[in-house]
């Protein structure tokens, strides 16, 4: 029996009798992960959080529907990266109107854009948008920002880390080679104090940084902390849907 939160799966007869309050739409990538991940992690990591955390939503009482992951990511820095799919802003833009014109045209009121790719950043795609449909209120989620790493792991990185290795290890274990054959996932630092400080930015290029693609060491990742990690999140996230869910666009600030 298809869950009704999941419009992929569900028939007709389900949907059309749902008053869906919030959409979601999980965003991945499709990318290099060090030597151990497979190259939709992000994709697969992003689908089933965004999943877990619907469930939970669905459970206090919320209609939300997650839309289909969308598997391709900006990955302008990677593009030397053997299969490395990479999708511009500007496409993605243009998959985001159009996702936007479908949900106005079908009087839903909230879309959470569910993102799980760092390279990803919808804010000025959102700045654009946002004016263009008010009947929707617009919002970025980095599941990955949720809780500080720190918090539930031993090294830190963002990619293909001990945080996304657990969390495979946890979702799709067979998809997980032996963590003897990943990589270290060493970085080099952009040489400048201002980048290192954050208030200079330029973005990563990966093969002159990182040589087994991944960035933070994957070698203390089990399934049990992916599992607790995700537990941890989810009920953070799915008390986000519900407050969203349960706010008027006119009360949304105090
Ligand atoms: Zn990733």
């Amino acid at each position: 029996m298809a869950a009704p939160y999941i419009l992929s799966e569900s028939p007709w007869k389900t949907v059309h009798e749902m008053q869906y309050e919030i959409a979601i739409l999980p965003w991945g990538a499709t990318e290099a992960h060090n030597y151990h991940l497979p190259f939709g992690t992000d994709s697969i990591e992003t689908d089933f959080i965004a999943r877990r955390a619907a469930q939970k939503a669905w459970d206090m009482g919320i209609k939300v529907v997650v839309l289909p992951v969308i598997p391709f990511g900006v990955n302008t820095g990677q593009l030397d990266i053997y299969m490395t799919m990479n999708m511009n802003p500007g496409t993605q833009f243009k998959i985001l109107e159009d996702v936007l014109t479908s949900l106005s045209n079908h009087n839903i009121s909230k879309l959470i854009i569910f993102n799980g790719h760092g390279g990803n950043d919808f804010k000025t795609l959102i700045r654009e948008l946002q004016p263009r449909f008010p009947e929707i209120f617009m919002v970025q989620l980095n599941w990955f920002d949720v809780v500080p790493l720190e918090q539930y792991f031993e090294e830190t990185g963002d990619h293909a880390n001990e945080m996304e290795t657990s969390v495979i290890m946890h979702i799709t274990p067979d998809l997980v080679l032996p963590l003897s054959e990943a990589g270290m996932g060493k970085a080099r630092k952009p040489r400048f104090t201002a980048r290192k400080e954050g208030w200079v930015w330029f973005p990563r290029a990966w093969t002159k940084v990182t040589e087994d693609t991944g960035i933070g060491n994957p070698k203390k990742a089990t399934a049990e902390k992916g599992a607790r990690y995700i537990e941890v999140i989810t009920d953070k996230i799915a008390e986000f849907f519900k407050e969203l869910a349960t706010t008027p666009q006119e009360d949304i600030y105090e």
